[in-house]
């Protein structure tokens, strides 16, 4: 479905990114990964998805808080089709007490990169009349949690700068949406639960169900291929016009 196509996806040398990059090399395109390391087993990465996918995939390192390195990263590839915004990170700590550095990061990471990768991108997918810009946002870019205030700031505004790209590229074949995850299970996640465990006192399954998806109504964890098949589905025909909006993938969080 995606043969020819180039995807670059942010922060994908973990978690919902790679599960992402797997999902558009099976549906055939080729791929570029990202993360801000260049070590040995991140080129294994691409290596790996190429082999058993049968794609081009390249690893490509780039440090997404950094404004020159998210617009060298689009040239270095050689522009893209497909432009995923993942890579993020998350702090949490009171409003007053939050560190000045840890919200200049955040905001750069999880909200100003997907600006400047766009920004590069952009001229090439107008040139060949095609293109499709998915930026992983969050259920806190729909809702908001106390003590995560960069991260949900972030969020608010990738979900705003995703329709504002929309409004921008309307009737050019070019559509720019939004994923809004809930809980997903990630590497990042599954090492916080054996703290919840100790924390709350409580076994696995029950700190899970009753601590860390008390808001997610399913009580189950999205995952990285439903993120990777939403991903897929947004850059079908049948999403053509699917434009400047937000799907969530949340287990019923945001209809709470
Ligand atoms: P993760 O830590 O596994 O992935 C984050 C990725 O970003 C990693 O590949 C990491 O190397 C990369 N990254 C971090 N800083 C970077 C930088 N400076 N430059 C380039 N890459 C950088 O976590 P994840 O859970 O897979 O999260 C991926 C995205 O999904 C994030 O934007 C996160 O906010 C969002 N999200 C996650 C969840 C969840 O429950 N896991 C829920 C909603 C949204």
């Amino acid at each position: 479905m995606l043969k020819g196509k180039t995807a670059i996806i942010t922060g994908s040398n973990s978690g919902i990114g790679l599960g992402v990059a797997e999902e558009l090399a099976r549906a055939g395109a080729n791929v570029v990964l990202n993360s801000f390391t260049d070590r040995a087993e991140d080129h294994a990465l691409a290596a790996d998805l190429a082999a058993r996918h049968g794609v081009e995939a390249r690893y490509l390192a780039a440090d997404m808080s950094d404004a020159a390195a998210c617009r060298g990263l689009i040239e270095a590839a050689g522009g893209c089709d497909i432009l995923v915004n993942n890579a993020g990170i998350q702090y949490v700590a009171p409003v007053d007490e939050f560190p000045v550095d840890k919200w200049n990061q955040i905001l750069a990471i999880n909200l100003s990169s997907a600006f400047h990768t766009a920004a590069a991108a952009l001229p090439g997918m107008r040139a060949r009349g095609w293109g499709r810009i998915v930026n992983i946002a969050s259920a806190h870019g729909l809702t908001a949690s106390p003590f995560k205030s960069a991260y949900i700031a972030a969020k608010h505004g990738v979900v705003g700068l995703s329709k504002t790209i929309a409004l921008e590229t309307a009737g050019q074949g070019i559509t720019c949406n939004a994923i809004c995850p809930g809980y997903v299970l990630t590497p990042l996640v599954e090492a916080q639960i054996p703290d919840q465990m100790k924390v709350h006192g409580m076994d696995r399954d029950t700190v899970i169900r009753e601590v860390m998806l008390l808001r997610q109504p399913s009580r189950q964890f999205a995952t990285v291929e439903q993120i990777g098949g939403t991903t897929v589905y947004l850059c079908s025909a049948a999403a053509d016009q699917v434009t400047g909006t937000t799907i969530s993938v949340d287990g019923g969080w945001t209809a709470l």
